[in-house]
């Protein structure tokens, strides 16, 4: 089955609204494509003026988080239904700096999951092991867990509508990709993973990304795997670079 492939940029606490909307004018030609699906998963704040700025383009907006209840006194969080309603499409769910920094478990993050699609927003839900993790062996059976409890009570039709983003998270940030066959490893056994769970149609239907250091050098070859349908992409995509991660062919 052919994929469609899917490059979104993580803009991370990057980029003020002014600048945003600079960087989304800058970035314009560079990441125009009929072949890939373009994304910018961006501040809370740059949401409304980003979304603005992208009309007319081939580009989609996604949060980089959201809470799970619909409305209420949950100071500081916003709703689904808040990033529905203001154009948004994605919601990065699981990034290793939210499961770390913020200590978002996986019960929590399955709730965030079934409520995105709930609402009509496509989960980007990030998986991926530490630099220790890798060490002892245990990659696979930690990525299977993860992918597992994030899912529990999601539907195969539901799941069709995800895209998983494996990210060990040594290289995050860090310069360190992971090799290509190293990224189809995880990505593979994340496929046979939703076969496990649900069937070989849903798992074909997914759409799984890589995500860690991706740059101009080295997108061709992590992409051109058979598991890997693109990317998340962190600091390459507030550069023109993210332009050339798009158009990897
Ligand atoms: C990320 O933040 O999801 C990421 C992959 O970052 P970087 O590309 O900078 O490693």
């Amino acid at each position: 089955m052919s994929r469609r492939k899917i490059v979104a940029g993580n803009w991370k606490m990057n980029m003020t609204p002014s600048q945003a909307v600079k960087l989304v004018e800058e970035l314009k030609p560079l990441v125009a494509s009929d072949d890939v699906d373009v994304v910018y998963c961006v501040p809370a704040i740059d949401i409304v003026p980003v979304v603005e700025a992208v009309k007319g383009t081939n580009v989609e907006v996604g949060a980089e988080n959201m809470y799970f209840e619909e409305s209420g006194a949950y100071t500081g969080e916003i709703s689904a239904q808040m990033l529905v309603d203001a154009g948004v499409k994605y919601v990065i769910i699981g990034h290793s700096e939210r499961r770390d920094y913020f200590k978002e478990d996986d019960v929590l993050l399955n709730k965030k999951v079934k409520k995105a699609l709930e609402a009509g927003l496509t989960p980007i839900l990030c998986c991926g092991e530490s630099l220790e993790q890798r060490e002892s062996g245990v990659t696979l059976d930690w990525i299977r867990l993860q992918i597992k409890s994030d899912l529990e009570g999601v539907t195969a039709d539901q799941v069709k509508n995800i895209v998983i983003a494996y990210e060990p998270i040594w290289a995050i940030g860090t310069g360190k990709t992971a090799t290509s066959d190293q990224a189809q490893e995880v990505c593979g056994a994340i496929r046979e993973c939703i076969k496990e769970m649900y069937d070989e149609a849903t798992a074909e239907a997914v759409r799984i990304q890589y995500g860690g250091s991706v740059n101009a050098g080295n997108a061709a070859e992590i992409f051109a795997k058979p598991d890997i349908d693109g990317g998340l992409v962190g600091g390459a995509s507030l550069k023109p670079d993210f332009g050339k991660v798009v158009n990897y062919k």
